[in-house]
């Protein structure tokens, strides 16, 4: 357990690097749709890309919660850099929970000297919400298994040498398997043009018969769906720490801005209504701060709420990132409008927050059964 006093030290080191080394590339990162290389050379220089990896695998150990507090700084300054680091500690959460040691071995060191990356694919063309309705299939064949489908809107394609497939092995059963770029039968289709997150890189992704041999199969090949399932509770809180990182970034922006511009003889900040946008952007900041850290409290506990706590936070941390960015675009006025000030990029960022790891109406579904216990 990591006490408060070094968390805290921990968050600041954090923040100097990523204002040192990854806010002066944000918007180029974000205008020219690039991967944001000086970002992951500083998370190596950090030791970040292996955070959440036991040390036996090259990683660094660390808790939950500072996982949480690496990417809600992080994406405090640029969104897709915090998506680049994330998504690879997602995609291997099932092989390093259920996977066996020589797999482990074999894919996480170098994934965790961040000298490649690692995906995570469950949406599929036909639905992102409906998971058990994917149509990709895992065929037994001798030694191994042949993969038959596409995956779509998969983050991070090409930086990732590793891809978690999540595929139909009976009617009735999942299991996930671990596909290598250089696989036979595996291809990355176009780049997606997208609203924000530009810096991550995102693609279909095909598997023709594409051959997995069996020591490449997670755990039990039936159990995938259960272990996916396991994998998203615990990293919904990292999806939520993005959204808040951009809520936090963009409040700070806001405070900045209205501090410095002058209307009617006064600094916007000065005036009443500003100024209770600005008291509701920071409430619900700290809300969404305190329900995700609580959400933390309670992941992988063996506790039964965990899930739904998990769900409240995704929800509420990116409706938060949402209005934030919005009202942060607002005080800015008219600049707040133009590439000259980040606050537009964060608003753009922000959106898929309420998309991405189970739609928000997903999520409240889940919030609900847990409350009616069906
Ligand atoms: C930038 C980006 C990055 C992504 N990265 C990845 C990735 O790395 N790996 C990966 O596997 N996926 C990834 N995704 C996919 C993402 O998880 C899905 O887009 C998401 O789960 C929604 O699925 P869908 O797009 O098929 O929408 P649909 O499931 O078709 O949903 C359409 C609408 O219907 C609503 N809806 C659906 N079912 C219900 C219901 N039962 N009740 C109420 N409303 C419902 C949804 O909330 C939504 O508003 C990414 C998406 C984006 C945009």
């Amino acid at each position: 357990m990591i006490d408060e006093h070094t968390l805290e030290e921990f968050r600041q080191q954090v923040r100097r690097m990523a204002e040192e080394k990854i806010k002066p590339h944000a918007a180029a990162v974000d205008d020219d749709a690039r991967f944001p290389t000086e970002a992951v050379e500083a998370f190596r220089s950090m030791g970040l890309n292996g955070l959440p990896f036991p040390e036996s695998l090259g990683g660094g150990d660390g808790d939950l919660l500072s996982q949480v507090i690496a990417v809600e700084e992080i994406a405090r300054v640029c969104g897709s850099s915090a998506l680049v680091m994330l998504i690879p500690w997602a995609a291997l959460t099932p092989l390093v929970w259920f996977g066996s040691d020589e797999l482990k071995r074999e894919i996480v060191p170098p994934v965790a000297a961040g000298e490649v990356g690692a995906s995570f694919c469950l949406t599929e063309p036909g639905g992102g919400s409906d998971l058990p309705g994917l149509k990709t299939r895992a065929t037994r064949v001798a030694d191994g298994w042949l993969l038959k489908g596409q995956k779509r809107f998969i983050s991070n394609v090409g930086w990732s040498a590793w891809y978690a497939i999540l595929a139909k092995v009976t009617e009735k059963a999942y299991g996930v398997f671990m596909v290598h770029r250089d696989d036979p039968g595996f291809s990355i289709g176009r780049h997606e043009r997208k609203m924000g997150v530009r810096g991550s890189p995102m693609a279909d992704i095909f598997l023709d018969d594409c051959f997995v041999p069996d020591s490449r199969v997670v755990g039990d090949p039936e159990k995938g769906y259960h272990y996916m399932m396991e994998t998203l509770t615990y990293t919904r809180p990292l999806v939520s720490a993005q959204a808040l990182g951009l809520a936090q970034g963009a409040l700070d922006e806001a405070v900045n801005y209205t501090s410095t511009r002058t209307q009617f003889n006064s600094k916007v900040s000065r005036f009443q209504m500003v100024r209770g946008m600005v008291a509701d952007m920071t409430i619900a900041v700290e809300a969404a701060r305190a329900l995700l850290y609580r959400a933390v409290s309670v992941a992988g506990a063996n506790d039964s709420r965990s899930r739904s706590f998990a769900s409240m936070a995704k929800t509420f941390c990116s409706d938060t990132a949402m209005s934030v960015t919005t009202d942060a675009v607002q005080l800015h006025g008219g600049y707040g409008y133009t590439k000259d000030y980040p606050v537009e990029r964060m608003m753009r960022d922000a959106k898929v927050s309420q998309i991405w790891e189970g739609t928000n109406q997903i999520q409240r579904l889940l919030v609900a059964k847990h409350a009616f216990q069906d």
